[in-house]
This record gives C-alpha cells, sequence and structure tokens, in this order.
C-alpha cells in the first residue's frame, strides 16, 4: 500500500496521439488536485508508453528500474500500448502499481485510488463507448493545439501493433469533436490537428443525421471563429478520398500539408506489408492532391529493410523519393513487433544492409527537404508563434508549409503574422515580418 499521490509526473513516448492521451491524463491528475512534479520527484510517475519505439516492452522495464534508484519508490503507473500488449505480466514482472491501456485511461484516477489503497489496478478494457466524454474540460492550450478525432485501425500491416494495442477504428462523433474544437479555441488554439491512427477514415453524422466524411468535419470547424488554421494527421492513402482532395483547395484554413505514409516504393514489399494499394495509386492520389492544391508540402514515412527487400525494392523506394520531392518524411529500420505476422517472415535483413539502406533513404529525404526549404525563400506567408526562440528576443513558429519559421518580430507567441521568408537550412527557415496583424 502507498499514500494517496499529491504530485505527478507524466512521460509520453511515440506519436502525437500519445502525447495528447499524456496531455490529457495530466489535466485528468490536475482536475483530481495533484500538482505537477519531476519524474525525480513525483509521487506518481505515469509512463505513457509506445510500442513502435524499437525493444519498446525493454525499455519500459528499464525506465521503470531507473525510477525506483536511490531507494524512491513512486506509484508507477504504466499506460499506452505496451500497458496494452503486455496486461498483468508488467505488474508480475515489475511490481507496478497501475496498468493501464490507451482506450481506457479516462479511469487512471479510479486506478490510482484503488492502489493507494493496496488493490488490484489494471483496465486493459477496449470499451466502445467512448473516453472523452469522462475527460475534464481544457482550460490552458497552446496556439497550436491537438484533437483526437479518430483511433484506432483496421488496416493490420503486418508490421504494424496499433490494430491489437488500440483496436478497430471508432470515429468520435460530431458535435463531441465540434464542442471540443469551440473550447480549444476558447482557450486560446488558433490551430487545430485532427488526429487519428487512420485520421482520413473519420466518418460520422453531422447535426442534421447526414453523414459526413473529415472532410465535412474540417468545414464545419472552417466556421469556428477565432480558428485560423486546421490541420490533420495521419491518413491513410485509400482513405483519401476526393472530398478531402477537393477541401484542399476550398478550405481556406485547412493548410498545405499533407502526411501520408507510404512505407515502400516496391509493389511487392508493399503487398507483402497488405498496405492495399500500390505505388502506382499512392502517385496518383499525390497528383490529385496537387492539382487540387498546388503548393501542398507532402510528408511520407518509410520503413527499409521489411522483410525479403531486396536491392532492387530499395531502389524502387529511392525512386519513388524523387518522384514525390518530399517536404519531409520520416524514415525507420524495420524492427519486428511481436505478435504481428512480419516477425515471423523468412528473409528478415541483416542490421548493417538496413542501415546502408537507411542512410541512403535519409540523405534523399535531406535533400529534398533542403531544396524545398530553399524553394520557399522569398514567399509570403502567415506565421503562427509557438514559442521564444534560443536568441534573445527570437520566436519560432510554423509556415502554413509545417516549416519551422526563427524570427524575431515585436509579437507575442500566439500571434499569427505575415512574414516573408529570407533564408533556408535543412530543418529550418528564418523570416522578417512584413504586417503586425492583431491575433
Ligand atoms: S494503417 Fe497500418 S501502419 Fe497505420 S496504424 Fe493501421 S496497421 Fe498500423
Amino acid at each position: 500500500m502507498k499514500p494517496a499521490p499529491k504530485t505527478f509526473h507524466v512521460k509520453s513516448f511515440g506519436c502525437q496521439m500519445n502525447m495528447y492521451d499524456g496531455d490529457r491524463m495530466s489535466e485528468l491528475m490536475s482536475a483530481e488536485g495533484m500538482t505537477p512534479a519531476e519524474a525525480a520527484e513525483a509521487d506518481l510517475v505515469v509512463l505513457n508508453t509506445c510500442h513502435i519505439r524499437e525493444r519498446a516492452t525493454e525499455k519500459v522495464y528499464s525506465d521503470i528500474g531507473r525510477l525506483r534508484k536511490n531507494g524512491r519508490a513512486p506509484m508507477i503507473a504504466v499506460a499506452g500500448c505496451v500497458a496494452q500488449a503486455e496486461g498483468a505480466e508488467i505488474v508480475r514482472r515489475a511490481k507496478v502499481d497501475v496498468v493501464v491501456g490507451p482506450q481506457a485511461y479516462h479511469n487512471l484516477p479510479e486506478l490510482v485510488a484503488k492502489a493507494a489503497r493496496g488493490e488490484a489496478a489494471l483496465d486493459t478494457d477496449m470499451p466502445v463507448e467512448t473516453k472523452f466524454g469522462r475527460l475534464p474540460a481544457r482550460r490552458r492550450v497552446p496556439p497550436s493545439a491537438f484533437l483526437t478525432v479518430q483511433e484506432g485501425c483496421d488496416k493490420f500491416c503486418t508490421y504494424c501493433v496499433v490494430p491489437y494495442t488500440r483496436g478497430a477504428e471508432v470515429s468520435r462523433p460530431w458535435g463531441a469533436i465540434v464542442d471540443e474544437a469551440k473550447a480549444l479555441v476558447d482557450a486560446g488554439a488558433k490551430e487545430i490537428t485532427l488526429l487519428g491512427q487512420n485520421v482520413n477514415a473519420w466518418e460520422g453524422e453531422d447535426a442534421s443525421g447526414n453523414v459526413q466524411g473529415l472532410d465535412g468535419l474540417i468545414r464545419a470547424l472552417d466556421r469556428i471563429e477565432g480558428l485560423k488554421r486546421i490541420r490533420y494527421t495521419t491518413s491513410h492513402p485509400n482513405d483519401m478520398r476526393e472530398g478531402l482532395i477537393v477541401a484542399h483547395a476550398e478550405v481556406e484554413k485547412l493548410m498545405p500539408f499533407l502526411h501520408l505514409p507510404v512505407q515502400s516504393g516496391s509493389d511487392r514489399i508493399l503487398k507483402a506489408m497488405n498496405r492495399s494499394h500500390s505505388r502506382d495509386s499512392y502517385l496518383r492520389i499525390l497528383d490529385r492532391v496537387r492539382a487540387a492544391r498546388p503548393d501542398m508540402a507532402l510528408s511520407g514515412d518509410f520503413i527499409v529493410g521489411f522483410p525479403g527487400e531486396t536491392e532492387a525494392d530499395f531502389a524502387d523506394t529511392l525512386s519513388l523519393v524523387d518522384a514525390v520531392g518530399y517536404a519531409q518524411a520520416f524514415s525507420f529500420k524495420y524492427s519486428p513487433r511481436p505478435g504481428t505476422p512480419a516477425a515471423d517472415m523468412a528473409e528478415q535483413i541483416a542490421p548493417e544492409v538496413m542501415d546502408e539502406r537507411l542512410q541512403r533513404l535519409q540523405a534523399a529525404i535531406n535533400r529534398d527537404q533542403e531544396a524545398f526549404n530553399l524553394a520557399s525563400v522569398g514567399r509570403r506567408c502567415g506565421v503562427l508563434l509557438e514559442r521564444k526562440g534560443k536568441l534573445p528576443g527570437q520566436l519560432i513558429g510554423k509556415s502554413p508549409w509545417l516549416q519551422s519559421v526563427h524570427l524575431v518580430a515585436d509579437a507575442a507567441i500566439g500571434d499569427m503574422i505575415e512574414v516573408e521568408i529570407a533564408a533556408a537550412w535543412p530543418n529550418s527557415v528564418s523570416g522578417v515580418e512584413l504586417v503586425h496583424e492583431a491575433a
């Protein structure tokens, strides 16, 4: 038995959705009257885990070991995808106090109270009814805020654990999303990024009972006064419907940035990954997107060294990168996730081959990213200021194309200012303020 915690620390790993969940857990703890503290001092530490991390499970056990150094014994809660995948095994192996899956974290305060009473506190249920209605209202939010609209995935890519840890695709209801978006804007958000494992698969009934896709939802959010920008991530190529592409041409607040993972440029590997799209169908989607919005910045995800990937398959990936010209992209070495079909496939690729391919891929992506940034020099655009820079008077914001813009301006965090891009680097650009528009 441990005393009821008075202070807490939430440590989140992984994707933006995990960061969002971590913030919501912090809000839950604050609503219970606990105060935030550093991990080394907190009475309760929540490890909000990510199963996409390499050797994710082992890392959680070493994180737990570190928290217990120097005779400390904080209450430890393991949340997120590793909690979902490991369940009671974590309690057995590491004697943690609470285990809570990503669809059950609204029950965290209850579980913490149970643990304080010395009772078992494990909840990895995936209830169909949404957890969101049980989360507290959000009072203070950054200028750029996240809003989860969809969770789970039905795609079952052969390398991925998400369908097992986050469950089937579920869309939050229209009204709940619109209300939360309005509350975020009232609390100071100027930009909202709609989050989902397959965000563009979102579907729901609007206030009149008509079935809408993500484009309909975006058009509804577009009408919220005070909201200046809308983004969404992560999308699946197969759910990139015409209405959403048209919205990019018609909705001014919808930013010209699309993160559309492809994973490989080889049809043979895409089939083995069960991606359910081909190289050609992916490229045709991007053509339609660029026809709708010519200045669209494109982003993607790649896995190198998927089982059976030959040098010819990898050459197809490099040629796809050349064909697209990404503004940015994420690339990773394949690493097997226990329980997924790919983990048991023959022809696993040697680590040194993966290393070498990853270096070549990243060189190509970096080249295109730098070229994209250089091509934006001279462009005029709005920049939403998000934080202070390291230099005196420096501010950092985001361009419509999700570039980090560094500048010095007589403005405050949360302001949207007009800027001319003045110089470019591989990972950022600098800008000069043109006119200061009141926020
Ligand atoms: S689309 Fe594939 S990679 Fe993305 S979450 Fe679903 S199964 Fe995982």
